[in-house]
């Protein structure tokens, strides 16, 4: 067995590490190294015990964790790391599935829809049924929920008799699988469980996998759902080699069928589990962690926890209430420039975690006006703009014409007066001859009965897409360009949608279009993340998940807000956002800074508000309450400000050192002989000088 690095963990961490012979959940709480454990044991699964990197199946929640894991394991591992399975279910099962997908009746160059695909889907089929479209949103949730649960149209259907919505829910869950099918299209949740079915069916692809995957890795663990539980158990079948890491505290994925009950159904799954309970929080300071644990020990159903820290008391936590949600938010970057300009944190070392996504708006325009470089996480990720849709579906229908969805999303765009008369046409004539829309489109392109006019219009568009799908493209982006000349698209949008698409053009070089598609397909909000590295991160607290950050702001929290209203009636969702809130307050390294508004706009009206109820929660002697003047915020020992008369630089300004060059000053304070300057050198970092006493030349 070769050398490990076992010293960078504490004793508890290495036992997890070193432990490989049989089931082991990690429980523990937030900050304690769970992900930490995950990285080290795929480590030393390799390096150590010599496995393959191919025999490793790692999961993360998503993708940007599994990059980051990536990166990690690359640095600590010698040698190439090539064939791994680290990623999150989806993507882990898409590969699975593009090998072997044929087995189950499906085609292997099926098309993955996402949320807006499906939505378009089902608000075909309502139509259809004379629903109204309004029952998408609900509709959408409800059979995500029932298949995570592995809940089939059939089984559905056969409990609902007598129930009207429930009936019809059914029957438009029969429809949308059938509709799917047809399309040779798997949505997110279908992903997941084809693989059970193929496993399921074919007991030499479970045999084959099982013996390929030696030792299975699991992070965040408390947010898996019953499929993906479904899912580790069959891949556990024949070995029980796994290990999965979670908190209990920080299941906040119920809406989406994740099922805090695993982590209590693991031992009874998997008998002889050997558990290991991690208690050293390295992320935080003392006051944060008392404070987060106190507020989240609220909750009854929990198992107790007992976190501790060596790092310092650190300040407390500031807790803020302002008069609306713009003050709010101008206090918020206030704070955030303050911070910067003593040359403490970069701009990358701030969080702003919100419950709602509309809560953006705001920040975001305060942080513009002050200038401060900004990246929201959350919000319509790039890969959900119209101008991205429309190319990704050209690309999709291009590979699978059996894809409805993005056919009517191409049909028409650009405008080529191909109308809801047209439409409503091709689909009777599909439905008619159980076809697919473009084998209709060409029926009627030949039909003698048909006007000449409508006829040449489906025909320009056959033209362009007959030609694209003749080429064998040797990359994405080639394919993207074709598409973009035949189609004429630019010319028919805007100047900030070209650039995306621009950028689109760019990240699909020297990617094959199936991998490009594959990947583009499974991003979640969380991954679009690494754009603009050194801003401010705006995200909601769901998808602060995993991530920490030396200074986090937790906005809007308010009764309604957070706790979300709809949580209020039901303890078991107040729960669950109690649990969110303890997720943001979790994220926090050094500073934790808690907000509220007295009113606010919601939903275009001005609602008074209360502060949520869950700060009652954090105990008076681990937080401080600020009244709404700025002035009292005090962070740090803050100098005593001078008056800055005619000052000989300027923030923003260049200056130039003798060793370390040209820095761009961030602060200054004093007069006179007791100046001082605070410039940041890049490469160098941030260094306060006395132009008294140095000599700085202003370029
Ligand atoms: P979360 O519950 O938020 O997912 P986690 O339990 O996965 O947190 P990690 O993200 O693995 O915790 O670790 C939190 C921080 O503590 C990281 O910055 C990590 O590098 C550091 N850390 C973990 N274990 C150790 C250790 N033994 N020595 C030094 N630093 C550590
Ligand atoms: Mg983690």
């Amino acid at each position: 067995m070769k050398d490990f690095p076992l010293s960078d963990l504490n004793p508890a961490q290495q036992e997890a590490v070193l432990y490989c012979e049989g089931p082991l959940l990690v429980l523990a709480g937030a900050g304690s190294g769970k992900t930490r454990v995950i990285t080290y044991k795929y480590a030393y699964l390799k390096e150590a015990m010599g496995f393959h990197p191919s025999s490793i199946f790692t999961v993360t929640f998503t993708n940007k964790a599994a990059d980051e894991m990536k990166e990690r394991i690359f640095k600590m591992c010698n040698g190439s790391l090539k064939n791994t399975w680290i990623g999150t279910f989806h993507s882990l099962c898409v590969r699975i599935l593009r090998a072997h997908i044929e087995r189950i009746g499906y085609k292997k160059d099926f098309v993955i829809y996402d949320e807006d695909d499906q939505a378009g889907l089902i608000k075909r089929i309502l139509k259809d049924l004379n629903m109204h479209e309004a029952l998408c949103k609900c509709v959408v949730n409800k059979i995500s929920n029932l298949k995570s649960n592995l809940i089939t149209p059939e089984d559905y259907i056969s409990t609902t008799e007598g129930y009207e919505f429930e009936e019809r829910l059914g029957r438009i869950y029969m429809r949308y699988q059938t509709e799917l099918q047809k399309c040779n299209a798997l949505d997110f949740d279908d992903l997941i469980l084809c693989v059970i079915r193929l496993f399921s069916e074919n007991e030499d692809l479970l045999k084959r996998y099982s013996e390929q995957f030696r030792y299975i890795l699991v992070d965040e663990f408390q947010d898996t759902n019953k499929s993906q539980y479904e899912l580790l158990q069959l891949l556990c079948k024949y070995h029980k080699n796994i290990c999965a890491v979670g908190d209990d505290d920080q299941s906040i994925y119920k809406f989406r069928g994740a099922n805090v009950f695993n982590i209590l159904n693991f031992e009874r799954d998997f008998p002889q589990t050997k558990i290991v309970k991690l208690e050293q929080n390295y992320r935080s300071t003392k006051h944060i962690i008392l404070a987060s644990t106190a507020m989240i020990s609220k909750n009854p159903l929990r198992k107790p926890k007992n976190l501790w820290t060596e790092k310092d008391w650190g300040e407390k936590i500031f807790y803020c209430q302002l008069c609306n949600e713009e003050e709010e938010a101008k206090y918020i970057t206030k704070i955030i420039k303050e911070l910067y300009l003593k040359g403490e944190y970069e701009y990358r070392d701030f969080a702003i975690l919100y419950r709602l996504v509309l809560q953006a708006r705001a920040l975001e325009e305060a942080l513009r006006i002050e200038g401060i470089p900004y990246q929201v996480i959350s919000g319509v990720s790039f890969y959900h703009r119209k101008e991205i849709k429309d190319v990704l579906a050209y690309m999709r229908f291009i590979l699978n014409k059996e894809d409805n969805v993005s056919l009517l999303r191409i049909i028409n765009t650009p405008p080529r007066g191909i109308g809801a008369g047209a439409l409503l046409k091709i689909e009777n004539e599909a439905k008619k001859h159980m076809i697919s829309l473009y084998e209709a489109i060409k029926r009627i392109i030949k039909d003698d009965s048909v006007a000449s006019n409508l006829k040449e219009k489906l025909l320009s568009f056959t033209i362009i897409i007959d030609e694209l799908s003749e080429k064998n493209y040797q990359d994405a982006a080639s394919m993207i360009k074709d598409i973009l000349n035949l189609t004429g698209y630019l010319e028919e949008i805007e100047e900030d949608r070209i650039q995306n698409v621009l950028e689109l053009l760019s990240s699909a070089e020297k990617v094959s279009v199936k991998e490009f598609l594959d990947k583009v397909s499974l991003v979640s909000s969380v991954d679009t993340w690494e754009r603009k590295k050194n801003g401010v991160s705006l995200l909601t607290l769901h998808a602060a998940k995993g991530l920490e950050f030396p200074v986090v702001f937790i906005a809007g929290c308010e009764e309604g807000i957070l706790p979300y209203f709809k949580a209020l009636e039901d303890p078991l969702e107040l729960q669950e956002e109690r649990r969110l809130f303890y997720v943001g307050m979790t994220r926090a390294k050094n500073l934790l800074f808690i907000t509220s508004a007295k009113q606010r706009k919601l939903y275009s009206k001005v609602q008074k508000q209360e502060p949520s109820s869950f700060i009652k929660d954090i105990p008076s002697e681990y937080c401080t309450c600020i009244r709404k003047d700025y002035s009292t915020f005090t962070p740090h020992k803050k100098e005593v400000e001078t008056p800055k008369v005619k000052p000989p630089f300027v923030i923003g300004c260049k200056v130039k050192h003798p060793t370390w060059g040209i820095g761009v000053v961030r602060d200054y304070y004093g007069e006179g002989e007791d100046l001082k300057v605070v410039v940041n050198f890049p490469g160098i970092g941030v260094k306060k000088l006395a132009p008294k006493i140095v000599n700085l030349e202003r370029v």
